[in-house]
Order: C-alpha cells, then sequence, then structure tokens
C-alpha cells in the first residue's frame, strides 16, 4: 500500500496543493518531476476527484452499457441477430463491478503519486496564510500545518440543488453524486434541468428503460450549444420515449424519499416518480477554505478569480480547475495544472506557459453523442458578421442502413466559417461515433490558432 501522510516530512514544501482530483493530481506529479518538494492534500478517502469518483468514469462507463443495450435491443435484429430480443440491465449487479474498477483507479492514484514522490496527506485542507495549510486529519484526529513557497488550490465543485425554501421538497432529489449511489435502476425518474448532465443521465435511465421525465425551463436541451445541436438532439430524445417537459419550472417536491415523489410544475403538471435528480449546475466549493482570512479574491459564485497564468491575486497562490468557474472539464484541469507547474518549476523555455482556454473541444455523452469545438453559429455571427459561411451537411450513417426506420439516429455535420479564406472558426456535429470524430476537428481548429503541444514533457 503506497504511503498515507499524516505529518509534514519537511521544514517546508516547494509546492502544496488543496485537492487531488483532475487538476491537483497533474500539477502535483508535474512538479514532482522537476525534483521538487510536493504535497497533495486531499479531503476524499477515494483519490482521483470528481471525474475518476463521480464524474467522467463511471458516467462513460453507465453510457457503455446504455449503448449496448440500445444496440442489442434495436439494432442487432436489423442485423440478423437471433435470440437477443429483449435484454435486461441488471443495474444492481452492475453497480458493484463499477465501483470495484473506480476503487482500482483510486489504488493507482495514490501509486502514481507515491513512485513520483509526491506525498499525499489525507484531510481536510485550508489556507492560514499565503505560505501556509492547515490539514485536518479525518475522524477528527487533529491538524498540523505545512509550510510551503507556493499553494495550488484545486478544490473542484459539487452539485447545485435548490434550498427547500426556495423550492419546498427540493432535498427528497439527488444530485448527480446520488446517481452514482443508486443501488437498484428506478422504474420512473424526473430530471430537472437542461445541460451536459442532465442530458447524458436522462440519456442513460431512458435507454436502460426507466421511464423518464426531464423538466427543462426552455424548449430545447443545451440551450448555450448551437442551434444545430439543439434542435437535432431535442426531438431525437423525444422520439426515443423521454418525456421533455418544456418551459417548465419545478415549483414543489411532495412526498417520501425511496417511494413516490410528486414533482410539480408552474404548468400546473404532477409528475409521479420514484427518484427526482437535479442536474442544474455546479459550485466551487470555496467557502471553508480560509480565502477570506488570506485575502483571495473570488467572484460572486465563490470561483476563484485567476488571471490567465492561473494566479489568484495573492502572490504564490494559484487556482485551477473547476474551482476558476471556466471550463470544467476535466482535460483542461490536467493541462492548466502540467502548465502551471512548467512554468513555476520547469526549464527556462517554459517561463511563460500557460494554457489557451479558446477553442476548447468537448462532447456530450448523448445518444447519439455530440461534438463540438469553437464558436456556435449566433456567436460567430456576432463577431464576424456577414463573412460568415455555414456548411451543413445531414445524414444517416450506414450503420443503420440495416436497421428499422424508428431506430436510425440522426446524423448532422456543421462547419462555421469566417472570411474569403473560409477559415473554420466552429464544428458542431451529433451521429454516431461523434465523440471520437471531434478528435481530429478539435485538433485542426485548435491548430489554427497555435500549436497544440500540450503534453510536452521536460527535457
Ligand atoms: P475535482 O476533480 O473535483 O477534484 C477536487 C478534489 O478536491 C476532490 O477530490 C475533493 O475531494 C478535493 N477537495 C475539495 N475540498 C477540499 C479541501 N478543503 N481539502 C482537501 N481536499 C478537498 N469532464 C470531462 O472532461 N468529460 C466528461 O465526460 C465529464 N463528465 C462528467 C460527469 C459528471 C457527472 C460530472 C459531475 C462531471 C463531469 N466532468 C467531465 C467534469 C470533470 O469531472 C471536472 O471538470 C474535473 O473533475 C475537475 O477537476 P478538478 O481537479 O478541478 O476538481
Ligand atoms: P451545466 O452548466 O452544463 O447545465 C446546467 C443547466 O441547467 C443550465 O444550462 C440551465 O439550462 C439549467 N438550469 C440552471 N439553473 C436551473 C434551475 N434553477 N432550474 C432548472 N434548470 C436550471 O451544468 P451541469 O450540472 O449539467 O454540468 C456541470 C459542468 O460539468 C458542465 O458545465 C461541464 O463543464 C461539466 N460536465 C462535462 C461533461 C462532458 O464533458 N461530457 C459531462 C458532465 C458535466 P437552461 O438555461 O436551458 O435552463
Amino acid at each position: 500500500m503506497p504511503p498515507i501522510y499524516d505529518k509534514p516530512t519537511v521544514e517546508k514544501y516547494d509546492y502544496v496543493l488543496i485537492g487531488g482530483g483532475s487538476g491537483g493530481s497533474a500539477s502535483s506529479r508535474r512538479a514532482a518531476l522537476y525534483g521538487k518538494k510536493v504535497a497533495v492534500v486531499e479531503a476524499d478517502p477515494y483519490l482521483g476527484g470528481t471525474c475518476v469518483n463521480v464524474g467522467c468514469v463511471p458516467k462513460k462507463i453507465m453510457w457503455h452499457a446504455a449503448d449496448l443495450q440500445d444496440k442489442i435491443a434495436h439494432h442487432a435484429s436489423g442485423y440478423k441477430f437471433k435470440g437477443i430480443e429483449a435484454p435486461k440491465f441488471d443495474w444492481a449487479a452492475f453497480k458493484p463491478q463499477r465501483d470495484a474498477y473506480i476503487r482500482k483507479l483510486n489504488g493507482i492514484y495514490a501509486t502514481n503519486f507515491d513512485k513520483e514522490g509526491v506525498e499525499y496527506h489525507h484531510g481536510y485542507g485550508r489556507l492560514t496564510s499565503a505560505n501556509t495549510v492547515e490539514v485536518t486529519r479525518p475522524d477528527g484526529k487533529g491538524t498540523y500545518t505545512l509550510n510551503t513557497d507556493k499553494i495550488c488550490i484545486t478544490v473542484g465543485g459539487a452539485p447545485t440543488i435548490p434550498s427547500d425554501d426556495e423550492i419546498p421538497g427540493a432535498s427528497l432529489g439527488i444530485d448527480s453524486d446520488g446517481f452514482f449511489d443508486l443501488a437498484d435502476q428506478p422504474k420512473r425518474v424526473a430530471v430537472i434541468g437542461a445541460g451536459y448532465i442532465a442530458v447524458e443521465l436522462a440519456g442513460i435511465f431512458n435507454t436502460l428503460g426507466s421511464e423518464t421525465h426531464l423538466i427543462i425551463r426552455g424548449e430545447t436541451v443545451l440551450r448555450t450549444f448551437d442551434p444545430t445541436l439543439q434542435e437535432t438532439l431535442t426531438p431525437w430524445m423525444e422520439k426515443t420515449g423521454v418525456n421533455i417537459h418544456k418551459s417548465s419550472h419545478v415549483v414543489k417536491v411532495e412526498g417520501v424519499k425511496g417511494q413516490t415523489l410528486t414533482v410539480h410544475t408552474d404548468k400546473g403538471e404532477k409528475i409521479e416518480v420514484d427518484t427526482v435528480l437535479w442536474a442544474i449546475g455546479r459550485h466551487p466549493l470555496t467557502k471553508d477554505l480560509g480565502l477570506e482570512k488570506v485575502g483571495v479574491k473570488t467572484d460572486k459564485h465563490g470561483n476563484i478569480i485567476v488571471d490567465e497564468y492561473q494566479n489568484t491575486n495573492i502572490p504564490n497562490v494559484y487556482a485551477i480547475g473547476d474551482v476558476q468557474g471556466k471550463a470544467l472539464l476535466t482535460p483542461v484541469a490536467i493541462a492548466a495544472g502540467r502548465r502551471l507547474s512548467n512554468r513555476l518549476f520547469g526549464p527556462e523555455k517554459f517561463r511563460n506557459d500557460k494554457l489557451d482556454y479558446n477553442n476548447i473541444a468537448t462532447v456530450v455523452f448523448s445518444h447519439p453523442t455530440i461534438g463540438t469545438v469553437g464558436l456556435t453559429e449566433p456567436e460567430a455571427r456576432a463577431q464576424y458578421g456577414d463573412s460568415v459561411k455555414i456548411y451543413k451537411s445531414s445524414f444517416r450513417a450506414l450503420y443503420f442502413s440495416m436497421i428499422e426506420e424508428e431506430h436510425k439516429e440522426p446524423t448532422v455535420y456543421k462547419l462555421i466559417c469566417v472570411g474569403p479564406e473560409e477559415r473554420v472558426v466552429g464544428v458542431h456535429i451529433i451521429g454516431i461515433g461523434s465523440d471520437e470524430v471531434m478528435q481530429g476537428f478539435a485538433v485542426a481548429v485548435k491548430m489554427n490558432g497555435q500549436s497544440i503541444l500540450d503534453q510536452h514533457l521536460p527535457s
């Protein structure tokens, strides 16, 4: 077992990070690679942060399960496979297997820290000055202080749920963390929200056979995405069985947790379900971090304000990842963390290293998947006016040629170009394989502006 530290091992560290998730792990390991004395303080007993424990990884595993269900139930017969007409996903049997895999990943994170000389301190971290982090050991076993040259805050965020004052009964619902705790599949579920998590989790529930209600404030899902994606995915989700309650606000939730819950909307609807899941955004975990004491500035949502180099307003205190409120994505937290360590501890050539937050590609694990990078059409028109040219192609992928009409998924590819040279400033795609296809487009769009060599190692 790799060691877990519960006191300082040196008078002064070079770098202490609060948070051992995507950003904290990447930045600490890169700093250690440069020979620095590094400690990571992590409150959760399981290393890896949101992505590993209650985010990308278990979500993608559930997406794969749903994708398989779809293929077996709706596609295989078209390809003349026999004997698999009524597949039944066994959620209760699958969950422990999924959890065991996540535990394995937690162990790999700990081993990597040990191999690379990063000290893993299990406890709650809090700034007491610009050069000291107080660690509260778990189970009330006291505190100790780590003295350090530099501190990086990388505590991530948590799902937001309205208070019971705002929406009576809201606390009867769960959030995305609770999704991963579900021991069994709910027969009926209401998901509230219209962003990444709402779309992905409603898609998983629906595909795996739960009666799924999606309650959205607007007329489409993914309202910040290109309109073509919104207009393609929303009706397809409805066609595949998701009951989308549009222009609706939840006003009350009633019932008993674990039994029937009734969701009341401002349109007078009463939706009876077993599980209510809030997916209305996330907030940074900056409340009890000692930021006020040290004078680290946050915005009105609690996100730590940083400049383009991840510097906070306090010298030698930095913030990366979800806690700074921009592009809440794992590869972003990792890239920002590595580049920060390159700049702080690496050779001279990295003195100005920083992450470019423009043209960050992203994928939504809907059914079918979405890939997107760069400007949406409205953004491009606002920025470039009449010089915008759109190329759009809708088609059925060959895969669906053998499959019944009602299960043929849509595919739409859209390029946003500007100027006489028709430079591509946005790519928005939906359809089978878009998650993988986007990788190539992302590189191309990014390279238009700058080199994409992010993964450079110290030489
Ligand atoms: P985190 O990974 O959240 O790590 C922060 C760590 O800090 C946590 O381990 C926490 O326990 C610890 N911590 C907090 N406070 C303290 C404290 N005071 N002391 C000590 N430790 C503390 N992104 C993608 O790119 N692709 C996806 O497919 C994707 N899917 C997602 C699905 C879901 C359901 C969710 C919720 C998120 C998903 N994300 C996805 C987003 C991704 O998980 C985050 O952007 C990423 O984890 C952010 O990394 P981070 O290091 O900033 O924070
Ligand atoms: P998002 O910010 O993506 O979406 C939340 C949506 O919920 C809003 O866009 C809004 O849509 C709606 N909403 C907000 N407040 C309310 C409210 N009070 N009542 C009802 N609806 C509301 O947040 P998520 O929680 O979905 O995800 C958080 C972040 O995690 C994402 O932004 C993403 O960066 C990351 N993530 C990435 C994934 C990936 O890469 N595949 C997957 C999952 C998460 P509207 O205005 O239309 O009502």
